[in-house]
């Protein structure tokens, strides 16, 4: 195991530069996230550290070593695909073997070795099968513990279960958390998905347009976003968004309507209020937005509810058994310090 280290990193392919200088430090055994819409620069950020992609320039330090020029096979790394290669003709214990054929210990020692990952994996009574006689998330452990046997100073997971249904998904993520806590390695995982990123990561580093926006705890980037981007890609549905301007002890917003925010702002600056569905009430006294219900989508725990406003629509939470109706009026509002407040201008939080 060991820390990582991306010191102003920049890719250009061809003339066109994709990252813009990636600054980031993961510690010794930590599990760090990188998500962001598709084409934000997460899978090149993660090619690079593998060795997969040239550094344009910067470095990449594993271990307090630069490792921009070594080959991938020298870095001590591990990458598990999301289209995992296992071989169909080979048993788990060949396949998860495959992962050291480039080492030089012994037989017995590599042999104990595939013998311990198998169990860490809860596969031992499966060593002697072929990929064909395994379940979905059976192969998946297969690739992973691959990359395990190594026991690499950094695994690197490039959206391992993308093509996993959602229920194995869900189940594969629990796994490979518990794997982290157990065997406490050096993580960067890539995903597009938020949850997955939420669920797992010790920290997650959000990108866009091959920039870093935000690197945080899950609670961090979820409560308290560092601007409009991190707000509405982090959870779901989507943080509200309703434009204002500051007044006195609030925000008027723009149609009509002032929300108390309980703290001072510039009077007459441009605003962007944000306010995530879960933290609306729907018979709030004051701080109240009216409009009324156009769409419920149930899900039976909670109801979602889509509001017309003279702010626009609004998604708001309701119960799941007792939602009101649709074409009922309800009157939304916050406590204020749910309430997210950013520059109408550069998108940056407030505080
Ligand atoms: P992500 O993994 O976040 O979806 P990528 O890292 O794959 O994004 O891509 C980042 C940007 O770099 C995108 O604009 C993509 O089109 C571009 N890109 C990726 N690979 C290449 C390549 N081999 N040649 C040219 N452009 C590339």
């Amino acid at each position: 195991m060991a820390d990582l280290t991306l010191r102003d990193l920049v890719k250009t392919y061809d003339r066109t530069e994709v990252l813009h200088g990636i600054n980031l430090a993961v510690q010794d055994g930590e599990f760090v996230v990188f998500v962001g819409p598709s084409g934000c620069g997460k899978s090149t950020t993660l090619r690079m550290i593998a060795g997969l992609e040239d550094v344009t320039s910067g470095t990449i330090e594993i271990g307090r070593r630069v490792v921009n020029n070594l080959e991938p096979k020298d870095r001590d790394i591990a990458m598990v695909f999301q289209n995992y290669a296992i071989y169909p003709h080979m048993s788990v214990r060949k396949n998860i073997g495959f992962g050291l054929r480039s080492s030089k210990a012994p037989k017995a020692e590599k042999e104990a070795r595939i013998e311990e990952v198998a169990g860490i994996l809860g596969m031992t009574e499966l060593l002697e099968r072929k990929p064909a006689q395994l379940s979905g998330g059976q192969r998946q452990r297969v690739a992973i513990g691959r990359a395990m046997v190594r026991d690499p100073a950094v695994f690197l997971f490039d959206e391992p279960l993308s093509n996993l249904d959602a229920q194995l998904r869900t189940q594969m993520r629990l796994e490979i958390k518990k794997l982290h806590q157990r065997v406490g390695s050096t993580i960067v995982f890539v995903t597009h998905d938020q949850v997955e990123a939420m669920t797992m990561a010790d920290r997650i580093v959000i990108m866009k347009d091959g920039h870093i926006q935000q690197v945080g705890t899950p609670s961090e980037v979820y409560h308290q976003p560092a601007n409009t981007f991190v707000a509405q890609f982090i959870g779901a549905p989507a943080m509200n968004m309703i434009p204002g301007r500051a007044a006195d002890g609030g925000i008027d917003l723009s149609t009509g309507g002032r929300i108390a925010i309980g703290r001072a702002l510039s009077p007459g600056a441009e605003v962007t209020l944000g306010i995530r569905p879960e933290d609306l009430t729907l018979d709030a006294p004051q701080s109240v937005i009216e409009g009324k219900v156009i769409v419920r989508e149930p899900l039976g725990h909670e109801t979602l509810i889509y509001v017309g406003t003279p702010a626009g629509e609004i998604i708001a939470k309701a119960d799941g058994r007792t939602p009101p109706e649709v074409g009922s009026t309800v009157r939304l509002g916050s406590a204020s310090e749910n309430i997210h407040v950013f520059d109408a201008g550069t998108g940056e939080a407030i505080r």
